[in-house]
C-alpha cells in the first residue's frame, strides 16, 4: 500500500491520534462523564481517505455514527513542548471524520475493551485538505460544520473544546514524541448520529475555508 499523505502539506501520515469526549455536550449526549484529562485513541494508517471517499458500513456493525472533527497536522519533531510554542509544531488545520462503528464501541466499553475495532474500518478517517499558513487563524475560534444529506447535524467551535488544541499537543508530547505526519482529530461537538446508505456528508471549516465531502455506501 502506498503510504498516504496529507492533502496540502504532501507528507506521509504518520501516526493518526485521536481525542475523546472533548466537547462537554457531545460528552453529555452519549451519557458520559466530562473527563479530568485527555481521553487517547489511534485509528490504523487504513482509515485514512480523502474528499470525495466512498465509505463503506462494514458487515460488523448495524450502527455506523459520524463524528466531525478539526484535524491538526504536526510538522516537527518535539517531545515535552510547551504549550506557548505549540502551534510552532503545527503544519496545518483540517477537518476529519472519525467515523465510529457505535454498536462495537459500546460493547467494547462495557467490556472495558479498547476501541480499535469499533474505530478502524477501512476508510473510517476521512480528511480534508489542510490549511497550511494559519499564522493569522486563532487555535481558540476554528467553526466547524457537519451537513448530513444538506441538513447541519453538527456545529462546533474549537472555543467549546474541554482540552483546547494546545493544551493537547503539550499533554501527547509529554507522552509521545510528536513527529512531521502525525495527526490529531481533536474530539467532536455534540450532535453525532448514524448513516444510511446513499448518505452524503459535507463538513465546513470555517464556513468553507476547506470542505470535506464523504458519501456512504
Ligand atoms: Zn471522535
Amino acid at each position: 500500500m502506498q503510504q498516504p499523505k496529507i492533502p496540502g502539506l504532501d507528507i506521509p501520515v504518520r501516526n493518526i491520534y485521536c481525542i475523546g469526549r472533548n466537547y462537554a455536550q457531545h460528552a453529555k449526549e452519549l451519557g458520559n462523564s466530562v473527563p479530568s484529562e485527555p481521553i487517547v485513541f489511534l485509528k490504523p494508517l487504513g482509515a485514512i481517505c480523502y474528499d470525495q471517499a466512498t465509505v463503506s458500513i462494514p458487515p460488523q456493525s448495524e450502527s455506523v455514527h459520524f463524528e466531525a472533527e478539526i484535524v491538526v497536522a504536526i510538522s516537527a519533531s518535539g517531545k515535552n513542548i510547551l504549550q506557548a510554542d505549540a502551534k510552532n509544531f503545527i503544519g496545518g488545520i483540517g477537518v476529519g471524520i472519525d467515523f465510529t462503528a457505535r454498536d462495537i464501541q459500546s460493547r467494547a466499553k462495557k467490556k472495558g475493551h479498547p476501541w480499535t475495532l469499533a474505530k478502524g474500518f477501512e476508510n473510517f478517517a476521512p480528511i480534508s485538505d489542510f490549511i497550511t499558513d494559519f499564522k493569522s487563524i486563532a487555535l481558540n475560534d476554528l467553526d466547524i460544520k457537519l451537513f448530513q444529506n444538506g441538513f447541519v447535524k453538527q456545529h462546533g467551535n474549537s472555543s467549546e473544546m474541554i482540552f483546547p488544541i494546545p493544551q493537547l499537543i503539550t499533554f501527547l508530547s509529554e507522552r509521545f514524541r510528536l513527529h512531521p505526519g502525525d495527526l490529531i482529530f481533536t474530539g467532536t461537538p455534540e450532535g453525532v448520529g448514524p448513516v444510511n446508505q446513499g448518505d452524503k456528508l459535507e463538513i465546513l471549516l470555517n464556513n468553507g475555508q476547506k470542505s470535506l465531502t464523504v458519501n456512504i455506501e
